[in-house]
């Protein structure tokens, strides 16, 4: 379950001064390291600095997570961490020992881990993912994210369609075939199998007929589906890594 939690920052003498920079910088480095969500707010008070922030699991701000750029920055302040709530608004995450597969899948506007375990269909907090190419952080995959939500969002709310479908739905547009470089990257490093979540049929009620034919066949090979029971997605083909979630149509 995602928490909340509050950290006082403080100087070490009060000859030194704290740079509300600094701090945020701190939380720049937990984000891209998978420790915390991108929605922290910093509060000044005369003797100290107060943030709210969204952590993964109860441990999650621990040291033994830290990379060498934040094991850096925090030793500038005296840092207090204290989990105050659970966060109301999100769903739990995986709590599996082991993932038999692994899918790469963006939800809309979502700030959470877009790596989902294949056995509970739930997401894999960043801080329990291997760094990707040679990263000390999750920076290739939060890009991703980031880049993704923003075609999503041109898509949704219909300024380019042609392009920004174009984007989300084809296996060998550039917004996939960067996914596809992760995937294979994350499947490397893990040794298990990795598919990216290709969202074709695009859904939406935007010419819902349209947007919402099912395929037979996987689209960039034209080969078989191997249908899955009760997973987060129902077919997939093996030989290119992909995976798609069949649309109900109407
Ligand atoms: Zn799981
Ligand atoms: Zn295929």
């Amino acid at each position: 379950m995602y928490k909340v939690a509050k950290l006082i920052i403080s100087s070490y003498s009060k000859k030194e001064k704290i740079s509300a920079d600094d701090i945020d910088n701190l939380f720049s480095m937990l984000y891209k390291n998978g420790q915390i969500l991108n929605n922290w707010i910093i509060e000044k008070y005369n003797d100290r600095f107060e943030a709210r922030v969204t952590t993964t699991d109860e441990d999650s701000l621990d040291s033994k997570y830290f990379n060498k750029y934040i094991t850096n920055q925090i030793k500038k302040f005296k840092v207090g961490i204290e989990i105050i709530a659970d966060d109301a608004l999100a769903s739990d995450s995986c709590h599996c020992k082991e993932h038999s597969y692994y899918i790469i899948s963006v939800f809309p506007n979502d700030m959470t881990s877009p790596i989902i375990c294949g056995d509970c269909g739930r997401e894999i907090p960043l801080i329990r993912i291997p760094y990707l190419f040679n990263e000390e952080e999750h920076y290739s995959i939060l890009t991703f994210q980031s880049i993704y939500n923003s075609v999503d969002n041109l898509w949704m709310n219909s300024l380019s369609d042609r392009f920004s479908k174009r984007q989300i739905i084809d296996p060998k547009s550039q917004l996939n075939i960067r996914g596809l470089e992760i995937r294979e990257e994350l499947e490397k490093k893990t040794q298990r199998p990795v598919y990216l979540l290709i969202s074709n049929p695009i859904g939406g009620y935007f010419e819902f007929k349209k947007n919402n034919k099912n395929l037979d066949s996987c689209p960039n090979c034209g080969g078989d589906f191997k249908f899955l029971k009760n997973g987060f997605v129902d077919k997939v083909c093996d030989k290119c890594r992909m995976a798609f979630i069949t649309h109900e149509e109407k």
